[in-house]
């Protein structure tokens, strides 16, 4: 069984309900819909086929909605634009100066205030570098093509090291996140977490709801990798934006990050995501580079819980044989024994304590699987915590939502069972599940966790035969 999640970002080429289908089949365990692209009736389509499929799947596909944030786009243009190394081109930050033959707009109204002469402006992540060159009086400046190359309609833009002066939940994300509560999502991811206030705002906007819908914080620029682990005690969980993390900081340094972001994360409990050109290459081609397979190993044997996949399953050629190649990825990689995670946790609750023992106890009776029965899903979160190293996770709520924003946790199984005022009865549903679901089979030994055992919301381990 494999143990890391597969996110999948959904675009033109798997939009459709039967696609979806296909994706799900092949393993997606979450989707991911980018409010960079695509509109609310585009999205609110791709939940309703979602839920659609998720009444006749074994495990549910989770949704996570990740918002646009502060992100800054070149405009329009109505022909593409050659870009020539050591040529001069100008930027407009006003849409209504025409644009000539030699310029373009950048929107961001306080680009020009922003950046000083000499500083490098990045485009299309990192492909076309310019360096300004000239400030002028008119909303323009002029720039050096440092690495030229042609220039389409909404590209990328970055300015490395430079803080951009743009709300961290923008106009349009505030309409995005109303939506993503009102359409009941499962994840928000928040693009360009520069601080913990950033994270807290969010949180803060989500009201009530965020007690369900878990806050993915993006790491993805120079103020967010300096403030990781204020920004870390706020959100759920991180995901590595490695996309616009290397072109922000040196690229050369980004494997170090991942790893310190993905060991800060184990430490302290909370789920992470690698992110972004994991199967670049199969964007056009149906097999990936040897470079990108290793790519791929290295975040499962550093027992990250997701991996995501962002343009491979958008608008790529081959989005199914992706996650097929991921699945398979995963299943060679994941029989190696990761690190000692539950040694570097270094949480003190009571119930991490608890989870820790559970787990210890499981793997050293060589059992099938850890049970957990759960309401909110927070056992199952200090379980997963731990690292398991041969043991399964079987989370066991009554509450759907719960259950699906489980998925992203590794090494887990999220089932959603009707819960009994007798807790024996409760387990004994939990066991009939795990025969008919899953492989395992009466005689096999789990060790169970929960706070229903004792009858009184005391949190109790059990080692259990499954009758
Ligand atoms: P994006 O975020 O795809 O929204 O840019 C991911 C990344 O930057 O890697
Ligand atoms: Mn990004």
């Amino acid at each position: 069984m494999r143990k890391t999640k597969i996110i999948c970002t959904i675009g033109p080429a798997t939009s459709s309900y039967p696609m979806l289908e296909k994706m799900t089949a092949a393993g997606m365990d979450i989707v991911r819909l980018n409010m960079s692209h695509g509109d609310h009736e585009s999205a609110a389509n791709v939940i309703r086929s979602i839920k659609t499929l998720n009444r006749k799947v074994t495990y549910p596909v989770a949704i996570l909605m990740d918002t646009q944030g502060p992100e800054i786009r070149t405009g329009d243009l109505t022909n593409e634009l050659e870009l020539k190394n050591g040529s001069i081109i100008s930027i407009s930050v006003r849409d209504s100066v025409d644009v000539e033959q030699s310029s373009f707009h950048i929107h961001y109204a306080d680009l020009i205030d922003t950046v000083s002469v000499g500083d490098r402006i990045t485009v299309d992540n990192g492909i076309i570098n310019l360096e300004v060159l000239h400030k002028r009086e008119n909303g323009m400046m002029d720039c050096r093509v440092i690495d030229g190359g042609i220039l389409k309609s909404k590209r990328h833009v970055n300015l490395p090291g430079i803080r951009v002066n743009l709300p961290a939940i923008t106009k349009k994300d505030r309409a995005d996140i109303l939506f993503a509560l009102e359409q009941q999502v499962d994840f928000i991811a928040l693009s360009f977490v520069r601080e913990a206030a950033d994270v807290v705002e969010l949180r803060e906007l989500m009201g009530e709801k965020s007690r369900k819908i878990k806050i993915i914080a993006k790491i993805e620029d120079q103020s967010g990798v300096e403030n990781l682990e204020e920004i870390l005690k706020e959100a759920d969980g991180i995901m590595v934006a490695r996309g616009d993390l290397g072109v922000e900081i040196n690229v050369a340094l980004l494997p170090n990050l991942q790893r310190r972001i993905v060991q800060l994360c184990a430490e302290s409990g909370k789920r992470v995501i690698v992110a972004t050109h994991l199967l670049e290459s199969m964007i056009e081609n149906p097999i990936p580079t040897r470079a990108e397979v290793t790519d791929v190993a290295n975040a499962i044997y550093e027992e990250v819980d997701a991996i995501m996949l962002s343009g491979e399953t958008t608008i790529g050629k081959f989005p199914v044989r992706c996650v097929e190649q991921l699945v398979e990825i995963a299943e060679a990689t994941e029989s190696v024994r990761g690190l000692e995670f539950s040694k570097k946790l270094d949480r003190t609750e009571d119930k991490q304590q608890l989870a820790i023992t559970a787990v210890h106890l499981a793997e050293s009776l060589q059992s099938k699987g850890i049970v957990v029965i759960t309401r909110r899903g927070l056992m199952a979160d200090y379980v997963t915590n731990c690292h398991p190293q041969h043991t399964r996770i079987f989370a066991f709520t009554n509450d759907s939502q719960t259950r699906r924003r489980l998925m992203l946790n590794r090494n887990l199984s999220p089932f959603r069972t009707a819960f009994s005022n007798d807790p024996e009865k409760t387990l004994q549903t939990a066991f009939d599940v795990l025969k008919l679901r899953t492989s395992l089979v009466a005689g096999d030994k789990v060790v169970v966790i929960s706070d229903i055992l004792a009858g009184s919301g005391i949190d109790a381990i059990q080692i259990r035969e499954i009758p």
